[in-house]
């Protein structure tokens, strides 16, 4: 029988998060195999002792262990049930939903080699570079996302809950078009700031509405950059730059402030970064993409995410 585990592939990505920015290596200890996927074990780092667990087929890899990933406010059944809805909606012909997830995927050309999405919360835009490329890792601080995104890529069909009024609910479903390739997609717990992969791996590397929900956006950014090859790699940045002081404190921001080094809009300043980068980003395509949430059947949330796509 096939089980969802993790994938071979990935394993040879993976280095120690609390290392970095030593690149130390992760060496599988008690794992257990269904098929060719780890589905139980623990990968242990050479340099640190630490251990990352792997539970269920799903690896969770947050850097000084997984204890704050734990807290993340996306573990509620309410939040994964808005995710799902805001991810797949097209998917059952909702008309109120938005193309965002399109939009986004049209920016990436097709590519030799593995692409990452950071904060791929319930999979979209995963499957939908599975199309792209070879591999396709999505990485999420949350696991209750991270553990869904993998259910629909083992099953290719989900019934989920969404909220009507009240205490009302109804339900929904959807299948994965056949373009969407499980063989070629793979989701781990992972923060956003340390991200557990080889510098240089990634042909491409998506962070979509990531930058203004981290608590240390230019470290996220960073990361962005080292993970991404140095070459023929390409980037697509996108966020609505909503900076809130509950996640992030405002010395940290990237943008939105009248002083010092990032002040003015965070687009601008993460073009500048971007240029600045070694190697350096060049900017292809600047845009929005209209992104909405459903808390209920009255009450959507529309949000304009700015876009940068980049390559070097
Ligand atoms: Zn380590």
């Amino acid at each position: 029988m096939w089980q969802n585990g993790v994938k071979r592939k990935t394993l040879e990505y993976l280095i120690c998060p609390s290392c970095l920015p030593e690149q130390s290596c992760l060496c599988p200890g008690n794992l257990c195999f269904g098929g060719e996927e780890i589905i139980e074990g623990c990968l242990a780092c050479r340099r640190c002792g630490k251990t990352y667990p792997v539970c269920d087929g799903i690896a969770c890899l947050g850097k000084d262990g997984n204890e704050n990933l734990a807290a993340s406010p996306y573990e509620s059944p309410q939040a994964l049930s808005t995710y799902l809805w805001t991810h797949y909606a097209d998917l059952f012909g909702d008309p109120e939903v938005t193309k965002a997830y399109c939009e986004w995927a049209e920016q990436i050309s097709p590519f030799s080699g593995t692409a990452l999405d950071v904060g791929c919360a319930t999979g979209r835009f995963s499957f939908e570079m599975s199309a792209k490329c070879d591999l396709v890792i999505g990485v999420d601080s949350s696991l209750s996302f991270v553990a869904t995104a993998r259910r629909i890529m083992e099953k290719r069909h989900l019934a989920f809950s969404v909220k009507e009024e009240g205490l009302i609910e109804s339900e929904r479903q959807f299948t994965l078009p056949p373009g969407w390739n499980s063989a070629k997609v793979d989701f781990v717990v992972a923060d956003a700031e340390a991200l557990p992969f080889r510098s240089g791996s990634f042909g491409c590397v998506a962070s979509l509405n990531v930058i203004d929900k981290t608590p240390h956006p230019l470290e996220h950014m960073n990361e962005v950059c080292r993970v991404a090859r140095p070459e023929k790699g390409q980037l697509l940045l996108s966020d609505p730059f909503s900076w809130s002081g509950r996640i992030c404190p405002p010395e940290n921001w990237l943008g939105g402030t009248l002083v010092d080094r990032f002040a003015g809009a965070g687009i601008d300043n993460v073009a500048r970064l971007l240029a600045q980068a070694a190697p350096a980003w060049t900017i292809s395509r600047r845009g929005a993409v209209w992104w909405k949430i459903r808390n209920h059947r009255n009450h959507f949330e529309l949000i304009r995410s700015l876009f940068i796509k980049a390559q070097r």
